[in-house]
């Protein structure tokens, strides 16, 4: 998510935006710009930012505030692609937002009943009614008013004809921070968005906080009553842009953390060197490679060109889209154990596949180091791929998943590992739930 208010070149800028931003969503994209007249500008498509936007776009989305987004639009569908904009008593809404609500569905078939009708199925568009049910109130007590009702993590960013709005849950799931460019303010989920422009890192938006960007300059409201805050950790771990800043703390440095900590609590593996699956496992693999003296090296070759349109090869080329990526260095690895560092296995799926590459480069003996704990339990705050019944640690043991994955060792960072690599202690202020199942939010008292 990204928005800037008071820039003239505000989609362009939103674009650039997006584009730090490409690796939070990779299916769809849309820039909505306002503030010059009383309509507003859109554009959105499938696909990746550069896919979407073109140059003579930018002409046509004028205005100084823009608000964009890159996502998972659910189903493919187009009319999910946020943001998401409507039009209520002669007023223009824009919203776009990232998290999960809990008690989605419940309010969802509330309002039906009374009468709405919801054109998609995200989360956005019940905001949006929710909100238009208050506005009787004023936008910002209509917003409080709505907000309230929510139970789950959000972060949202609100555009009115003359102003921008953030909000984030009381509890802080997910990131959002602010920051300034000459006279205009920046919203963006990675401060890796403001880097690309020379913006200026001012702060994150608190939990709990409702942010007004408007002529007058900022307004801060803290209507909620305060809850111990749930970082999401798996920023740390896999979402978030190693030289980005989350939740106050460096990406690339916390990921380098969770290697030596990694090496710290394997001291017993050995092998001729360590090496990664480019680039997720990498800093960790700097890290643990450091700490224990082994030898870092590049086993696996990435190419960088690979776009996501190319011609489908013929069955007969096995893993073709593992191979056209990644490529193991043959000379390399052929007969040498190796320890491969990864960030995570979420369903086993390309872990697997690249251990049968090393495989057939000829590797003797692999052994996996993962920079996070077991994965095990859902995620019902916004991460859709940490679903049910979908996880390889939450239906097999270490040793079963060993065998599937064909690896010769399995080791994973514990918990309190974790923790310690984002400098926390046990019952600090980060989310594990898909670790420890231990829910900030417990899903069984709100989800139907
Ligand atoms: S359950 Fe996992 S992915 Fe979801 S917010 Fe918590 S730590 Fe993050």
């Amino acid at each position: 998510m990204f928005a800037i208010y008071g820039h003239q070149n505000a989609a362009r800028l939103a674009f650039y935006g997006l584009y730090a931003l490409q690796h939070r969503g990779q299916q769809s994209a849309g820039i909505v710009t306002a503030g010059q007249g009383d309509g507003f500008a859109f554009k959105k498509g499938m696909g990746l930012v550069s896919e979407v936007f073109h140059e003579d776009d930018f002409s046509r989305l004028p205005g100084h505030i823009a608000c964009g987004h890159v996502g998972y639009a659910s189903a493919g569908s187009y009319r999910d692609i946020q943001p998401f904009s409507i039009r209520y008593n002669d007023q223009f809404f824009t919203l776009t937002m990232t998290g999960g609500i809990l008690n989605g569905p419940s309010l969802r078939r509330r309002l039906e009943k009374e009468g709405s009708i919801f054109q998609t199925d995200s989360d956005s568009e019940l905001i949006m009614h929710l909100l238009a049910r208050h506005m009787h109130q004023g936008l910002e007590q209509g917003l409080i008013s709505a907000l309230n009702l929510l139970r789950g993590a959000y972060c949202l960013l609100l555009m009115t004809n003359d102003s921008l709005i953030a909000a984030r849950d009381p509890r802080g799931f997910r990131p959002l921070c602010l920051g300034r460019m000459e006279d205009a303010y920046i919203l963006a989920s990675e401060t890796c968005a403001l880097d690309l422009m020379d913006a200026v890192y001012l702060r994150e938006v608190e939990p709990g906080e409702i942010l007004f960007v408007n002529r007058q300059g900022l307004r801060s409201l803290k209507p909620f009553t305060p809850l111990k805050h749930a970082h999401c950790i798996f920023e740390f771990v896999y979402f978030a842009r190693p030289d980005s800043n989350v939740f106050g703390q460096n990406v690339y440095l916390a990921r380098k953390r969770q290697g030596e900590i990694l090496a710290e609590e394997n001291r017993t593996v050995t092998a001729k060197f360590a090496m990664s699956f480019p680039d997720s496992g990498t800093y960790a693999a700097l890290g643990y490679s450091a700490a224990r003296g082994i030898p870092f090296e590049m086993g696996i070759i990435r190419n960088h060109y690979v776009g996501r349109t190319f011609i489908q090869p013929s069955p007969d080329i096995r893993d073709f889209q593992i191979k056209i990526k990644l490529n193991p260095v043959r000379e390399l690895v052929r007969g040498q154990e190796v320890i491969v560092v990864d960030d995570s296995i979420v369903r086993g799926t390309t872990i697997k596949a690249r251990v049968q590459s090393l495989r057939r480069a000829g590797a003797a003996k692999i052994k996996a180091l993962i920079a996070s704990p077991p994965c095990r339990h859902a995620c019902y705050y916004g991460v859709d791929f940490l679903g049910r019944g979908e996880l390889m640690a939450g239906s097999h043991t270490v040793e079963e998943t060993m065998r599937l994955l064909d690896l010769d060792d399995l080791r994973y960072l514990s918990a309190g590992g974790l923790l310690r690599s984002v400098r926390a202690e046990k019952n600090a202020d980060f989310c594990l739930a898909c670790f420890d199942n231990n829910y900030p939010l417990p899903p069984e008292e709100e989800r139907d």
